[in-house]
């Protein structure tokens, strides 16, 4: 059972629109009832946009990852526009997941993703061939995936898992156990 005692000054990052704010390529969110009921009784939450955040704007064109030549950083995985595949936004999702892991990422002590996007999703994200036909679904968003690189021991979920009780309750205790490390070694 999760302690619904909410524990001061622990914060996870969170896929902004998780949150209901409408900032997808469409102009909507894709707030989940059940993140804003459970954890915000737990947790306070810092919001993370990663495509506005780069200066895309709302609405924007979709992206889409995309298998191109290999390459050492990303293993040929781009993230490009779905109607310009010439439009590579790669860098500066890069970029930027660097930059404010450096800058906004000292208390956190969690960060829960939006599944599926070509930013955000942690696993299973569509990966398509140059030519648009899908190639697999095998991809991490760029976002979550440098996240994930520069963190390596951060507590991560995608908000679709955290449904599973079980999932949720050993996210929880993760995020509680890295806080308390967190606090330990003097960083929070
Ligand atoms: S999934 Fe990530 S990049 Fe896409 S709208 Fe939500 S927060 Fe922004």
């Amino acid at each position: 059972m999760l302690n619904d005692m909410k524990q001061p000054n622990i914060t996870l990052g969170i896929s902004s629109c998780l949150l209901g704010n409408a900032v997808r390529y469409d102009g909507k969110h894709k707030r989940s009832d059940m993140i804003c009921s459970i954890f915000s009784h737990l947790f306070d939450f810092q919001p993370f946009c990663p495509e506005v955040a780069i200066g895309l704007g709302i609405p924007r064109p979709p992206i889409q990852l995309v298998q191109q030549k290999t390459d050492e950083e990303t293993q040929g995985i781009r993230v490009v526009e779905v109607q310009n595949r010439k439009q590579d936004y790669t860098v500066q999702l890069t970029q930027y997941a660097k930059k404010t892991v450096c800058t906004d990422f000292t208390a956190i002590s969690g960060f829960i993703f939006k599944q599926s996007s070509p930013s955000c999703g942690m696993e299973r994200v569509k990966v398509y061939k140059p030519d648009g036909t899908f190639l697999h679904q095998r991809g991490i968003g760029r976002f979550a995936q440098v996240i994930q690189q520069q963190c390596p021991l951060l507590p991560v979920e995608e908000a679709e898992r955290l449904i599973d009780v079980k999932v949720r309750e050993h996210f929880v205790q993760r995020v509680y156990a890295y806080y308390a490390c967190s606090l330990r070694n003097g960083m929070i």
